[in-house]
């Protein structure tokens, strides 16, 4: 069983809100990450344990500090005039 804290064997994605915990019926566990739901940067079982990550938010109780920034998403070529 996993606390609030950190499993060092997982790394972030023990603590971070887009991690899940998915047990197969043989008792295997894996982390899913849910950013590659919609990001093919994520991988969608990431290899254990992560130790940083560009996508890692903390989960409430998660140490804030563990956080890499990411990089915010804009597009350069925005075009500010209405057509
Ligand atoms: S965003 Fe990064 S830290 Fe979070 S679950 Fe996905 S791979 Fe793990």
């Amino acid at each position: 069983m996993i606390s609030s804290g950190r499993d060092p064997r997982v790394g972030l994605c023990s603590v971070c809100l887009h991690g899940r915990r998915v047990e197969n019926g043989r008792g295997s566990v894996f982390w899913l990450c849910e950013r590659s739901m919609s990001d093919s940067g994520y991988q969608k079982y990431p290899s254990l344990p992560v130790r940083a990550c560009p996508g890692f938010g903390p989960r409430d109780g998660a140490a804030a500090s563990t956080k890499v920034p990411a990089e915010p998403f804009r597009s350069r070529n925005r075009d500010k005039s209405t057509a």
